[in-house]
């Protein structure tokens, strides 16, 4: 029997297969030129210590200072352009990816000759010709190396892979080979002017068999817009070039230039390790990605954990073999060197330190953790360090390089345990560590015995910038009795009535205060601390209610399931603006009352207005007109006691009645994440809602989650209009009963 394929599958198999070997040889090109590039790198580096010596290195490594300026000195322009293009580029906008582009790579190019010419004004600043010349030669070498940096970029863009590793390969090695034949006789000019021919042939590479269509412009709003992106982007990489910077300067400054050649040349050594290391670590992110996409996170943790402390074992390992090797070798190989024995092998101390903090810095830029901005204020703190261990020692009279490598460690060792600090703090415990602890008491909802304990600390406290939120909920209880009960939107988060542990029921998931409160406080504290909230009663807009998306899709929610029936009173209880059943009346029951319960007076001429009656201020209450249906947004979660409220719910409802119910989903992540909410004291998973209504003979019609998700709400994302909508794990229950015969 002869099955042909239709050709369009026939050619999507042909396109993967195509696909996943493209993928492989990309792989293999890139490493694969990394691993035989290595020895002969090795050896030029070798060459270039053992023809230098330390006075030169010195010179060459403060020459370095300009060179890494390709790096650092950076506004993230081509960060933000690998990241926009490729975004214009799936939108198929063949505009914005030609705007973006010219403007991103005008902006560089711009960057790239202010730099240059920095460069070449500084060098006017030196006696000494010879560093003039070199300072020239670098700045050249910058320029061109930025220039070749942006059809690097748009190689990159392109995903010519292929190509990029090539020109790699190909430029290092005649650069390699340039310098082991030319140091001998130009000295350290060959080493710098080296750069200037590398990235020369780049340029020359990359143009010839690179297509683009790039000119010359910068649109001022484009402009703007990508160093809006870019400026975050960048900020990692400019707190890291803070450290490498006072790292350089703070050795030539205060030891001289000798000093910083057998600095640098025991660092090197060291690197030679941690390049390795972190070889096997990027071969890791890919899983730890997929793992935390996978929400596997104890597997995470494992991966994290077991190779980190491989590589820190690996190097520690390393210290007597390499201490040993230098004592060994550097006399007889490089006799120049001799004197720097001692700062190479105590910078050996230095790698465990060097591989500890990078599998946690990979979890903490995860799209889950996201806590990226964490790192500049680790790479700051530990250059303040440095500098301050630096001039302390002077101050002492006791600042030797041995002594500086002694404060390099002392930094380097905070900045790898505050990674791993950051790790324990925002990944292992609040996804890996069992938060939890567990006990005996009736549920309520389902009459189950057994309990999970969470703090319910995480989710009070101020509102605004992250990090005076954080600074101050640490410091706010502290404080709680010096401030006065006046400053009531202070005493909000100080004040002790919802601290504490939400007990949450491990079969039904429902939650409830560990903490009995009682009525008479809850009203002290809505009374002084909320009174204030800052609502918009005065709404010029009589028709505001159209656009409002959650009363759009709530209302959506209901309205097929109320049918046509003969709705005539109903109720939304916590209402304040009540914008759901203005929507229900204009849209659907042009005849229907409209009641309110609410307790804030300065509503009466916003309903009035509105033709909406007050039925109550307060609930509880008693009424012997009953609704047809009654309406609950963002209230249940705040009801002091969960039957009574159900009971009088029941009540107010006419036979066969109907009751909408919206409150926060704590199914998904909400113990694990800190999110600041406002203080509930009931806490709903879909199943628990269901199974509490039931007990009071309501039948439940529709239930859904609605919504984005906790975890996005965490990540910072926004709600807009659109996602008001349907959305499994969203961060709302939406639920509609019906009240049932009792009998
Ligand atoms: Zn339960």
């Amino acid at each position: 029997m002869n099955m042909s394929l239709p050709t369009s599958i026939k050619s999507l198999i042909v396109n993967q297969s195509i696909f996943r070997q493209k993928v492989v040889k990309d792989f293999a090109a890139v490493v694969g030129s990394e691993l035989a590039l290595r020895p002969i790198q090795l050896l030029k580096e070798f060459i270039v210590i053992k023809f230098l010596g330390p006075a030169d290195y010195g010179i060459l490594k403060s020459i370095e200072l300009v060179q890494m300026l390709n790096k650092y000195g950076t506004l993230g322009f081509k960060a933000a352009a690998a990241r926009e293009i490729g975004d214009a580029f799936g939108k198929k906008d063949q505009k914005r990816t030609t705007l973006v582009r010219n403007t991103a790579y005008s902006s560089e190019i711009i960057l790239a000759l202010v730099l240059f010419v920095a460069g070449i004004t500084s060098s006017l600043f030196f006696e000494s010709r010879s560093i003039s010349i070199l300072i020239i030669l670098a700045s050249a070498g910058l320029l061109v190396t930025k220039l070749s940096g942006i059809l690097y970029t748009e190689a990159g863009i392109q995903k010519r892979f292929f190509l990029i590793s090539k020109v790699t390969f190909i430029t290092s090695l005649l650069a390699s080979i340039i310098v082991i034949v030319a140091v001998p006789f130009f000295k350290i000019y060959a080493v710098v002017l080296m750069n200037f021919v590398t990235s020369v042939m780049a340029i020359i590479y990359y143009l010839k068999s690179l297509k683009h269509n790039y000119s010359f412009m910068i649109d001022g709003k484009e402009f703007k817009r990508i160093l809006s992106i870019s400026v975050p982007l960048m900020f990692v990489t400019l707190s890291q070039g803070a450290f490498k910077y006072a790292e350089r300067i703070l050795v030539i400054s205060l030891l001289g230039k000798v000093a910083l050649g057998f600095y640098v040349f025991g660092f090197m050594m060291v690197n030679q390790f941690v390049t390795l290391f972190k070889a096997a670590i990027k071969v890791r992110t890919q899983d730890i990605y997929e793992a935390i996409g996978r929400e596997d996170f104890q597997y995470v943790h494992r991966i994290v954990f077991k190779e980190t402390l491989l590589l820190v074992c690996g190097g520690v390992i390393l210290i007597p073999i390499m201490w040993f090797s230098i004592q060994m070798l550097v006399p007889v190989f490089l006799p120049q060197w001799s004197e720097g024995i001692y700062a190479a092998q105590l910078s050996l101390l230095v790698l465990p330190f060097q591989v500890m903090p990078n599998y946690s810095a990979v979890v903490i830029e995860s799209s889950l953790v996201n806590q990226q901005k964490k790192l500049p204020v680790s790479y700051a703190i530990s250059a303040a360090t440095l500098i301050s261990c630096a001039y302390l020692l002077r101050w002492f009279d006791r600042l030797s390089l041995e002594n500086f490598i002694l404060g390099n460690l002392v930094a380097s060792a905070y900045f790898s345990l505050s990674l791993v600090f950051y790790y324990k703090k925002y990944f292992y415990n609040n996804f890996v560590r069992e938060n939890k602890t567990t006990g005996f008491r009736e549920c309520i909802v389902c009459g189950n015995t057994h309990y999970c304990k969470y703090k319910y600390d995480y989710h009070l406290g101020f509102s605004g910038p992250e990090k005076a939120r954080q600074f101050a909920n640490l410091l706010a209880p502290y404080f709680d009795s010096l401030i006065p009960k006046s400053a009531g939107k202070l005493k909000r988060f100080t004040g002790n009535v919802f601290k504490g542990n939400v007990l949450v029921c491990s079969s039904c998931g429902y939650g409830t205060l560990d903490r009995q409160i009682r009525e008479r406080e809850l009203i002290d504290y809505y009374d002084q601390y909320w009174h204030f909230r800052d609502v918009e009663t005065k709404i010029s807009n009589p028709n505001d209610f159209l656009e409002e998306p959650r009363a759009i899709y709530q209302l959506q929610f209901v309205r097929e399931l109320l049918g046509n029936r003969g709705l005539s009173n109903v109720l939304e209880i916590g209402a304040g603006r009540a914008l759901t059943l203005q929507l229900l009346r204009a849209k659907n029951f042009p005849e229907i009352n409209l009641f309110v319960c609410e307790p804030g007076p300065e509503w009466s001429e916003y309903y009035a207005e509105r033709k909406i009656q007050r039925g109550a201020k307060f609930f509880p209450f008693k009424s012997d007109l009953k609704f047809e249906y009654i309406h609950t947004s963002h209230w249940l979660e705040h009801a002091l006691d969960l039957e009574e409220t159900i009971v009088v719910l029941r009540d107010l409802l006419s036979p066969g009645g109907m009751l909408f119910v919206e409150v926060p989903n704590t199914e998904h992540d909400y113990w694990q994440l800190h999110e600041v909410d406002h203080p509930h004291i009931h806490f709903f998973t879909q199943s628990a809602i269901q199974k509490v209504f039931k007990r009071f003979f309501f039948r439940c019609l529709k239930i859904g989650e609605y919504g984005i998700t906790m975890r996005e709400r965490n990540q910072g994302v926004q709600i807009t209009e659109a996602n008001f909508g349907p959305r499994p794990k969203g961060f709302w229950i939406r639920a509609l009963f019906q009240k049932q015969s009792d009998k």
